[in-house]
């Protein structure tokens, strides 16, 4: 008889979470995230089809951090279209994701949209002329419509640990500005930022988020369009390339997906034609992605077969 889906999620969750659970060190730059239980973990899958299948923490909300950047991407593409890339780059940086140095050998164009620098350009970019707070409203309806709930915020806990330790931030904001390639106040930009990584949101919640880029820019559960197939293929094409900082050639060796991690110990994959999947452990490696939720994706799109490759 062959597993359902829900049996292979449920035997990979317990097998890793019973070999590795609490591995890896949490984020502690700032005390919300320090003080997060390292053995939580959390793994939701969900079909083009509408099956889910979840183990663990799914349910519970954490610290979506840079995984928010794929989103500010999605909008931020809608909005410019090709010109952003006059802004922002699309190859893998190869140096820390916050950098100075590359951005000055580079006059102040960010190598890509996931390192902060091009990020920061990307909020930039989707906060237009309006205000932080109509901009933020904005990025946040956005995802909780993409999740397809109205409950996900923002931890000000977080956004105001973020703003005052956010000194590095500061620096590659000001100096793209130096450059002009910020068009609105740093600091508006900056709340903005800080504010969009501080949003809490839970691994069944991210994965029905990122399913519009499984099914090339169509949300396949209510036909909505969100972006066109080449901007959905473009994004997932950075995912892979950009989204593990400097691990992301290995997880594209040892998963084979587009994918994009966070400091609060998410990862956001997606499986093109087939679903999305979303792991929460708060754990980092060496290069700050989530230690168990990367070995939890590699076994698991080995069962399942996934991978671009
Ligand atoms: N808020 C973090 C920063 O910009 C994001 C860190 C991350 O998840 O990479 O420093």
């Amino acid at each position: 008889m062959t597993e359902t889906l829900a049996q292979i999620v449920a035997a990979v969750g317990k097998d890793v979470a019973d070999a590795h659970r609490g591995a890896g060190k949490v984020a502690d730059y700032i005390p919300a995230l320090a003080r997060v239980d390292p053995n939580r973990f959390g793994l939701a899958v969900i079909t083009c089809e509408g099956e889910t299948a979840e183990f663990g923490d799914s349910w519970m909300p954490f610290s979506i951090q840079s995984i928010s950047k794929v989103f500010t991407l999605t909008m931020a593409l809608e909005r410019l279209g090709e010109d952003l890339w006059v802004r922002v780059g699309r190859e893998p940086s190869g140096s820390r994701f916050n950098s100075i140095v590359q951005l000055e050998a580079e006059k102040g164009v960010p190598r890509n949209p996931f390192i902060n620098a091009g990020a920061i350009v990307v909020t930039d970019a989707v906060l237009a002329c309006r205000t932080p707070e109509d901009a933020l409203a904005d990025i946040r309806d956005t995802i909780r419509r993409l999740a397809d709930n109205d409950t996900i915020d923002v931890d000000k806990e977080v956004a105001a640990s973020e703003a005052a330790t956010g000194f590095r931030n500061y620096s590659l904001a000001n100096f793209m500005r130096g450059f002009d390639n910020l068009k609105a106040p740093v600091e508006d930009v900056l709340q903005t930022y800080f504010h969009q990584c501080s949003l809490r949101i839970t691994c069944r919640q991210l994965a029905r988020a990122g399913l519009f880029l499984a099914n090339e820019g169509v949300d396949p559960l209510n036909a909505t369009r969100i972006v066109s197939p080449e901007h959905a293929r473009r994004i997932n094409a950075i995912m892979m390339t950009c989204g593990h900082y400097d691990a992301s050639g290995e997880f594209a060796f040892q998963v084979g997906l587009p994918g994009k991690s966070g400091v609060g110990g998410g990862i956001l994959t997606v499986v093109p034609g087939v679903g999305a999947v979303a792991v929460w452990s708060p754990g980092l490696n060496d290069v700050g992605n989530s230690q168990v939720g990367t070995l939890v994706l590699e076994r698991l799109a080995s069962r399942m077969g996934w991978s671009v490759f």
